[in-house]
């Protein structure tokens, strides 16, 4: 039988490789560089045990597991994501707009910067509050 086949025998059934796997494997081999560069067994431990569970998801037959451990990867990814460009809108209207908080709901308010005193209403709870908007 030639490899391949082999391998295709091998993994049917298996759960194979999916978004979490890759990220386990590249931050194993990123592991790995930094146990060259750091003393100390940490980053050498743990490239191996990433190894590992990479390995064990690749090859486990519990695909129905596998896909949801993927699934709440992927629900991490997204609220990080979601972090990023919140704070990349937040720097970009901070150019333009001053954001202030009302003092009563902590509800976050955006002033077009150069306006300077301004009475603000709270969209959310009606407080209103006085601000020097340059
Ligand atoms: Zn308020």
């Amino acid at each position: 039988m030639r490899f391949r086949e082999r391998l295709q025998r091998f993994m049917a059934g298996r759960y194979g490789m999916d978004g979490l796997g890759q990220f386990l494997m590249w931050t194993a081999v990123v592991c790995l560089l930094l146990s060259w560069f750091v003393a100390g067994p940490v980053f050498n431990t743990m490239a191996l045990l990433l190894l590992l569970w990479g390995y064990f998801r690749m090859f486990s037959r519990n695909v129905q597991k596998r896909y949801q451990e993927n699934c709440t990867y992927y629900r991490y990814v997204n609220k990080v994501k979601d972090f990023f460009k919140k704070q990349k809108s937040y720097i970009q209207q901070s150019k333009t707009h001053h954001i202030y908080k009302c003092p009563q709901c902590k509800q976050k308010i955006r002033i077009p910067r150069g306006k300077g005193k301004v009475a603000i209403t709270c969209r959310r709870c009606g407080t209103e509050f006085i601000k020097n908007s340059r």
